[in-house]
């Protein structure tokens, strides 16, 4: 690729687009005009993984076409474009979620690693005997078992934020376990099995009352709402890149710069050491100190494209458009015969989480899988969810930016059929 295409690639500033016009971004997502079992493809699995637009896949194949050369390592021509190119989508994510600087952006495989890094770099120093982690009761696996296990190592207590029968965080139960004994408050931004959106910048403000930090698990906020990490306050804040529309393999954990500094390397290796002798090697400068080995490039670069996709559109108007089919398929789903919803939070993002009557939530999953519609059903990788409402599974209809009323619709239509085909 000619430097004269690195440099269109690295056009600073997304044009947003005038108006968000679902049916004309639709045709940006070829994979929604096909067909599944003779059906067209309704796809309500996005809190599971997003589609992609072509700008994305085409980042993908023009890094390999053109650009493909190690980062941070050559002086040579193309090893300086994969580089820009790749430090550009860095910058990218710093505006996307309004930090102060690039550096608080560290790639990583994706908000478990994320996750993960926090507990091994920021835990494992400051935790000890008699510390305590609070999580809520909502959390994914992926921000539950790094605390576990690091809690056991340490001879710390893991406590749990107890929520209420909507799905909510119990604010009171939370001023009640907040103590200086807190170090680390680790909370979800928006819960994958209920849609719940928590209070997040007066858990942070209070959390940092007690001198405890705080984490937020954005892996389904970040595709569905505008983020400000700065307006936040948090200390650090989770990604997935496949839950934006961009690759599987690449994520980010943003981390306050200060937090960075004083932190432990993840993982150890080339690229985030500045020099080396047997006796004592010094760490490169942030965020590299994070970023050992040879990186998801191109993947990196592709999710700087979805992001530039999504600033297009206006995450302000996504979040609208996502709210509006919220509320039409509440309505919606609250009229078919025998659906209980799981999850009703005043204040909700774009997750549909039920059981019905008559059908188990896989035979209801197998079921809409047959009329095209594609949805999940399962413990959701949340099972004290699950478990907080005597559950064993839900069937969940998550939302994306490039869905509409008519596949809320379609969805009831196939869930009529389950009572037809299960009374
Ligand atoms: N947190 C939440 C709330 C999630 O929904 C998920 C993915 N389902 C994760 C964390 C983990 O994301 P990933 O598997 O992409 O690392």
């Amino acid at each position: 690729m000619s430097a004269a295409l690195a440099s269109r690639k690295l056009n600073p500033v997304p044009e947003r687009l005038p108006v968000f016009d679902v049916e004309a971004l639709r045709k940006d997502f070829p994979i929604l005009s096909t067909s599944v079992h003779g059906k067209p493809l309704i796809y309500l699995d996005n809190a599971a993984t997003t589609q992609k637009p072509p700008v994305v896949i085409d980042a993908l194949r023009d890094y390999y076409e053109g650009q493909n050369a190690n980062v941070h390592r050559g002086v040579h021509h193309l090893s300086q474009v994969a580089t820009d190119l790749y430090e550009h989508a860095r910058e990218r994510m710093r505006a996307f979620i309004n930090a102060a600087v690039s550096c608080e952006i560290v790639w990583t495989r994706g908000a478990t690693e994320a996750l993960n890094l926090v507990a091994h770099s920021y835990g494992r120093p400051h935790l000890g005997p008699g510390d305590e982690v609070l999580i809520s009761h909502m959390e994914h696996h992926s921000n539950i078992l790094p605390w576990q296990l690091l809690c056991e190592e340490k001879g710390a207590h893991l406590r749990v934020i107890p929520i209420n029968d909507q799905g909510e965080i119990i604010m009171e139960e939370f001023d009640r376990l907040l103590s200086e004994r807190t170090k680390i408050v680790a909370v979800v931004h928006v819960s994958n099995a209920l849609g719940t959106i928590n209070p997040v910048k007066e858990i942070v403000a209070k959390a940092h009352a007690v001198g405890a930090v705080v984490v937020v698990d954005g892996a389904q906020s970040a595709p569905h709402t505008p983020i400000d990490v700065r307006d936040l306050g948090c200390d650090f804040f989770a990604m997935s890149g496949h839950k934006m529309y961009g690759p599987t393999g690449i994520g980010i954990l943003y981390g306050r710069a200060d937090k960075f500094e004083s932190m432990i390397p993840y993982q150890s290796g080339g690229d985030m050491i500045l020099s080396v002798t047997f006796e004592k090697t010094v760490f490169n400068y942030l965020p590299h100190k994070f970023e050992a080995g040879t990186p998801h490039i191109e993947g990196a670069i592709a999710l700087g494209v979805a992001v530039d996709y999504l600033m297009r559109l206006g995450m302000d108007r996504v979040a609208a458009h996502e709210h509006e089919l919220l509320e039409y398929g509440t309505k919606v789903l609250q009229g078919v015969d025998g659906l209980r919803m799981v999850g009703t939070a005043r204040e909700k993002a774009g997750v549909l989480s039920f059981v019905m009557d008559k059908a188990h939530p896989h035979d209801v999953g197998q079921i809409l899988d047959e009329h095209g519609v594609a949805v999940r059903s399962g413990h959701h990788c949340a099972q004290p969810v699950m478990q907080r409402y005597g559950l064993a599974a839900t069937t969940r209809a998550s939302l994306g930016l490039y869905n509409t009323k008519a596949d809320i619709d379609v969805l009831a239509t196939a869930l009529e059929d389950v009572n037809r085909i299960f009374s």
